[in-house]
């Protein structure tokens, strides 16, 4: 992926505006997941630009959470062979759970580069 592009930020967890800096400190299913940086170690961007900044971040996460539940509902339509009701409900409980820190961690750096444009070099000397 090129460095530069929102996608870049969105799917190596960097900050928005240099794409250096991590957002997020811990792994993605380590247990401080959520645990984010105020600013930016690199150009010192605050990532919560306003109180309350990330709870437009649910917006995302229930898109991504909607996408999720789709694509279990055709995964076990597709793989399992006459599916009852409570294997697809099993399959939809299963697949939001474990993606759980994925959707968190993305619904906040993709509502971050909505928001945030990217500086290059010239955000890291300021
Ligand atoms: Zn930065």
């Amino acid at each position: 992926m090129k460095k530069g592009t929102k996608l870049y930020s969105i799917f190596r967890n960097r900050c928005p505006v240099c794409h250096e800096g991590r957002p997020f400190k811990h792994g993605v299913y380590s247990p401080g997941f959520a645990k984010m940086e105020e600013t930016c170690e690199c150009c010192g961007h605050k990532y919560e630009i306003e109180n309350g900044f990330f709870y437009g971040a649910m917006y995302v996460s229930y898109a991504l959470t909607v996408a999720i539940m789709v694509s279990m509902i055709v995964a076990t339509y597709v793989l399992v062979p006459n599916p009852s009701a409570g294997a697809y409900i099993a399959a939809v409980v299963i697949g939001v759970i474990v993606m759980i820190p994925i959707t968190f961690r993305g619904s906040r750096l993709i509502w971050m580069n909505f928001f945030s444009k990217y500086k290059g070099k010239e955000s890291l000397e300021a």
